[in-house]
């Protein structure tokens, strides 16, 4: 379809853009500060970058942009708009990306999602994936706006898996076979580390240096308050977060130097949740909510502890009902299980980085139930301590 438009009409409709944005920016950044502002003015951005990204695919096929001598449209973007190459290329791709996908082109367009979900939908639509991605597009956009963020990265990770279970397989054992890591002295002296990891194997390095980055952030805080006292702030610390991970990957190689040879190695732990999949659907994650290929587990197995956790309904893990202070043992992980992340909606931290915290708390006669049990972040749960201001305020 041919659309012909007078040169003059563009110029007035941009035009009219130009004027309404110039009176957002008088106005006082205070008088938009609301809720139902921010989210409009939100929206209003996606859609305009829906309508960039499909101009840029028509520059991008008009040509007209040879004229300049640039290489690609891409490069010319970036000279004139002053943008890296890198984005200029994405948004070509985006606007060349929707003519394959008219809901996901008419939701951006509406400003129903944004750009970072048009970019995972353009990348889940492979050649293997297309007769199943036009199929379910619709549904799929449906998640990206309803669901928060990366809930809508794992449903879309599942359903590429099942779109094409041999493609999921294959770029597991890609990522397994690009692993790779370097260390090399720099020209004084210094030595630089850079690294890939497959997933699983990455998951296991990073458990163990979040885990000691904690215990050195401690150390630090603790020393940080004995000097300026409660006041103390984030910049007393001894260390910028950067050298404290630094520090903690030096303590990993100590204590491993540590261990006495023929020590028992800390074997993985296999969580087989039975009924899950008929009420909740697929799951084949890390306990970090990474999206794995049930191949890259394989590998594992022979190491592996295992443990059966049986759901009887969506939120319900068959309960072993024991009354103690502390949530632990087969409770907590019925509790963690079931809920994966801290209960709180606004937060997406993983329940193996969480509590398990009281939902009627103990002191109010709250039993240790699986019932009356949730995952919290440490930042929740402590939340839930201090007095509320009154609503409104
Ligand atoms: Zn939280």
């Amino acid at each position: 379809m041919a659309v012909v438009v007078d040169a003059a009409v563009t110029q007035s409709v941009t035009g009219a853009l130009v004027g309404v944005i110039d009176e957002l920016a008088r106005l006082d950044p205070l008088a938009l500060a609301d809720g139902a502002t921010i989210e409009a003015l939100h929206r209003q951005l996606e859609r305009l970058g829906a309508v960039t990204a499909r101009a840029v695919a028509g520059f991008d096929a008009g040509r007209t942009w040879e004229t300049s001598g640039a290489r690609t449209a891409s490069a010319w973007v970036s000279w004139r708009c002053h943008v890296p190459l890198a984005s200029a290329r994405r948004r070509v791709q985006l606007g060349r990306a929707l003519r394959h996908m008219p809901a996901v082109e008419a939701a951006w367009l509406a400003g129903d999602i944004g750009e970072p979900h048009v970019g995972l939908l353009a990348a889940a639509r492979t050649p293997a994936t297309a007769g199943h991605f036009e199929r379910d597009e619709a549904m799929l956009v449906a998640l990206a706006g309803d669901l928060r963020h990366h809930h809508f990265v794992r449903a879309l990770a599942y359903w590429s898996q099942r779109a094409d279970p041999d493609g999921t397989e294959r770029s597991a054992e890609d990522r397994h076979h690009e692993r790779s890591l370097r260390m090399s002295s720099t020209f004084g002296g210094a030595w630089a580390l850079n690294g890939l990891f497959d997933p699983v194997n990455g998951s296991i390095v990073a458990e163990v240096l979040n885990k000691l980055d904690d215990e050195l952030f401690e150390a630090d805080w603790a020393r940080a308050k004995a000097r300026v006292g409660e006041g103390a702030r984030v910049s007393d610390l001894d260390r910028a977060p950067a050298q404290r991970r630094a520090d903690a990957l030096v303590e990993m190689a100590r204590r491993a130097m540590a261990m006495p040879a023929g020590a028992r190695l800390p074997e993985p732990l296999f969580s087989v949740l039975v009924g899950y999949e008929t009420f909740a659907g697929r799951i084949c994650e890390l306990a970090n909510a990474t999206v794995v290929a049930p191949g890259a587990l394989v590998g594992w197995l022979d190491r592996a502890w295992v443990e059966r956790v049986v759901f009887d309904g969506p939120s319900r893990v068959t309960d072993v009902g024991v009354r103690q202070r502390l949530f632990t043992g087969a409770t907590r992980r019925a509790v963690e299980q079931r809920d994966r992340e801290c209960f709180h909606e606004t937060c997406d931290v993983p329940a193996q980085d969480c509590e398990v915290d009281h939902i009627v708390p103990w002191s109010e006669g709250g039993p240790t139930t699986q019932a009356n049990g949730r995952v919290a972040c440490g930042f929740h749960n402590r939340e839930r301590h201090k007095p509320r201001p009154p609503p409104g305020a």
